[in-house]
Order: C-alpha cells, then sequence, then structure tokens
C-alpha cells in the first residue's frame, strides 16, 4: 500500500522560501492537529448559520491567536472569506499588520484574494484541507503563490483533514438542492 504521507513529504511547495524542508510532525492525517479541529469547528458553525462551511485558524508558537469562519451573506460582504475574518482578527489581535511569525490552518484551498493576503500578511506556513480545483488560488487556478511578482510565499501543506474538511462541503451543497 503506498505510503499515504508521501505526498506532503514530496509536495514540492513544503518547503520554506530559502528551500528547507518544513518539520513534517503536522502534517500527518491522525491525529489531527487541534487547529484544524478547531477550523473545522468554525466550518460546521458558518453552516449552521446557512454560509458555506469553511473555517480558519490562526496561529503563533502553536497558540490559537484568532478564527474566522465564512461570512459573506451575513455580513454582506463579498471578501469576508474565513481565512481573511482569520487574519483581520489575528492582526487586530497583534497589533500589526505583519503576521510573520503566525501560521494559517483553513479547510479548503485558499482562493486567489485570500492567497493575495496570505501574502501581504507574512504569513509563515498555510496548513490547508481538501483541494479546491474549481475556486482555489493556490494549488490550482493562479496559482499566486507561484508567480514571480509574489512578494512571500508561505510554506504549503495541503491535505490536512481534507476528507472530513470535504464531507463538510458536500453535504452544504447537498442539502441545497
Ligand atoms: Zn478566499
Amino acid at each position: 500500500m503506498a505510503d499515504p504521507d508521501a505526498r506532503f513529504r514530496e509536495h514540492p511547495m513544503a518547503r520554506s522560501t530559502e528551500g528547507k524542508l518544513q518539520p513534517l510532525a503536522m502534517t500527518q492525517p491522525f491525529p489531527l492537529p487541534e487547529p484544524m479541529r478547531v477550523a473545522l469547528d468554525c466550518a460546521r458553525a458558518a453552516a449552521d448559520a446557512g454560509e458555506v462551511p469553511i473555517g480558519a485558524v490562526v496561529t503563533r508558537a502553536g497558540d490559537i491567536i484568532a478564527t474566522g469562519e465564512n461570512r459573506n451573506r451575513r455580513d454582506h460582504d463579498p471578501t469576508a472569506h474565513a481565512e481573511m475574518v482569520a487574519i483581520r482578527a489575528a492582526a487586530r489581535t497583534l497589533g500589526t499588520d505583519r503576521l510573520t511569525d503566525c501560521d494559517l490552518w483553513v479547510t479548503l484551498e485558499p482562493c486567489a484574494m485570500c492567497a493575495g493576503a496570505i501574502a501581504h500578511a507574512r504569513i509563515a506556513r498555510l496548513y490547508y484541507g481538501a483541494p479546491d480545483p474549481k475556486g482555489g488560488g493556490v494549488d490550482h487556478g493562479a496559482r499566486v503563490f507561484a508567480r514571480p511578482q509574489c512578494h512571500h510565499r508561505p510554506a504549503l501543506f495541503p491535505g490536512i483533514g481534507e476528507e472530513r474538511a470535504a464531507a463538510l462541503l458536500r453535504a452544504f451543497f447537498a442539502a441545497r438542492r
């Protein structure tokens, strides 16, 4: 049987900007790291409020300093994606616009807008759950961090909690059909 973690180890972007491999302890699928469990809770809360179930968490030195969930409908705000909500909250909490030593955990591959915000915020590491071939902007579509114009690239760890994140989205959209 294939090594289930091989794709994390082999992911070409699971490297720092200096090309060093990142520690892989947090990329193991089981047990799910606490920040991703909290992000999934945020996604569930968003679904309960009638929003697309996506959640995000910002951590610093292992501590959760901000959470976010999709709020587009509630706030009448097309930019209120879970990542944007969490990044804004973290920046306010820390009193800075540079989240240099912070990590972002999000249940779905960020879109191009959120990837841009992640670069502006100087997020160190991005952990995401399910890939998003239709709307993603990290490993699909615009591939924001792979552009030469991108001034900051976080280390990438896709597929963390992927099954649970994808199941939430499937259930949400199935219920709306
Ligand atoms: Zn987004």
